[in-house]
C-alpha cells in the first residue's frame, strides 16, 4: 500500500531512515505513527549521540536506543559473562557492554539473534540485512 503526499511528507519529517534495518519492523516507528507524534513537540535537551558499535553478529546504533531494557533482561536470563547493561542514571543512562568489553565478548551468535529479534527499534539490528 502506498502513502498519499501527506503522509510521505509526515513520515520524513519524523523518520523514514531509508538506511534503517528496521523500518519495517519497528515498534517505535508503528507506534509513532499510530499515535501521530512529532518529536519536535517538546523541546529541551537531547541525548549525546554516541558511536555505533558494529560486531560480528549485529550492529548497536546506541541512538535508536529507546533503554526499554529488554536487551538486558535477555542477557541476564542467557547468563551471559558480560552482556549489556544500564549506565548512569536519569537523563543521560545508556544501555552498553560492561568492563569495556566489545559487543562480540558480551553476547553469545544465539543472544545476539534474540535481542535483536526482541529490540523494539533498530538500535541492535543484524549486519547482515537478511537476518543472522
Ligand atoms: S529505529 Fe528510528 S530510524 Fe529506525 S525505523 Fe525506528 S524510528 Fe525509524
Ligand atoms: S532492546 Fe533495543 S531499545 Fe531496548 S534497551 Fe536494548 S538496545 Fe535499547
Amino acid at each position: 500500500v502506498g502513502l498519499s503526499a501527506a503522509e510521505v511528507k509526515a513520515e520524513t519529517a519524523r523518520c523514514l531512515h531509508c538506511d534503517c534495518r528496521a523500518k519495517d519492523d519497528c515498534d517505535l516507528r508503528r507506534l509513532a505513527t499510530r499515535y501521530n507524534a512529532k518529536q519536535n513537540r517538546f523541546s529541551g535537551r537531547r541525548r549525546t549521540i554516541q558511536a555505533v558499535q558494529v560486531g560480528k553478529h549485529l550492529i548497536y546504533d546506541p541512538g535508536k536506543c529507546i533503554a526499554c531494557g529488554k536487551c538486558v533482561y535477555l542477557t541476564a536470563q542467557a547468563k551471559e559473562t558480560f552482556g549489556l547493561t544500564y549506565f548512569g542514571r536519569g537523563f543521560p543512562m545508556k544501555i552498553d557492554v560492561p568492563f569495556g568489553k566489545t559487543i562480540d565478548e558480551a553476547l553469545s551468535t544465539s543472544t545476539a539473534k534474540r535481542v535483536i529479534e526482541e529490540c523494539p527499534t533498530g538500535a541492535l539490528c543484524s549486519v547482515n540485512p537478511g537476518g543472522l
